[in-house]
C-alpha cells in the first residue's frame, strides 16, 4: 500500500526493531512511558485481526509468548498490558488501517536503565494515557541493546 506508513519503512524508522519473523516485526517503540514498550507489526497490509490467516495467528501467539518472557526475565515486568486499537486511522475520511498491537510491559518493582529508576507509579490500574514517554537516548540504547540480546538467542 503506497500511502501506508508501516508499509513503507525506512531504514531509520527500522532503526529500532527487535526482531523480525516471517509475518510479523516487533519494534520498541518511541513512545517509553512504559519501560519495554514495543509495537508488534503485521508485515502485510491488513487491517483487522479478524482478517489473520492462520499462519499469521501461529506466529503472534509465539511472539506474545516471547516478549512477555523476555520483559518478565530481561526488565523484572510483572505483566504486560496488550491493546489493538487502530482508532488514529479511522480519523481519515477513507481509512485503511494496518494491524499493529501495543504491548505495555507493567512493573510492580522499579525498573533502572544505567542508574535511572522508572517506577510504573499505576501498576494494578489502566495504563496511563498522558505519562511521558522520553527517556534518555543511552536509557533507550541500553534497552534495545538487553531485549534485543536476549531475543535473538536461540528458542
Ligand atoms: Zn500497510
Amino acid at each position: 500500500m503506497e500511502n501506508c506508513g508501516w508499509c513503507n519503512l525506512s531504514g531509520e524508522d527500522k532503526r529500532f526493531q527487535l526482531y523480525e519473523g516471517t509475518c510479523w516485526s516487533v519494534f520498541l517503540a518511541n513512545e517509553q512511558d512504559y519501560i519495554g514498550r514495543c509495537i508488534l507489526v503485521l508485515k502485510r497490509h491488513c487491517g483487522s485481526l479478524s482478517e489473520l490467516t492462520e499462519d499469521e495467528w501461529n506466529e503472534l501467539r509465539m511472539l506474545i509468548c516471547k516478549t512477555e518472557t523476555c520483559f518478565k526475565t530481561v526488565l523484572g515486568a510483572t505483566l504486560c498490558n496488550w491493546s489493538c486499537l487502530m482508532n488514529s486511522f479511522y480519523q481519515d475520511p477513507d481509512p485503511d488501517p494496518h494491524l499493529h498491537i501495543h504491548v505495555r510491559p507493567r512493573y510492580e518493582k522499579p525498573v533502572v536503565l544505567n542508574g535511572n529508576t522508572y517506577a510504573d507509579r499505576a501498576f494494578g490500574h489502566h495504563y496511563a494515557l498522558h505519562k511521558s514517554g522520553s527517556i534518555p537516548d543511552q536509557d533507550r540504547e541500553e534497552l534495545f541493546r538487553r531485549l534485543k540480546e536476549w531475543l535473538s538467542l536461540p528458542a
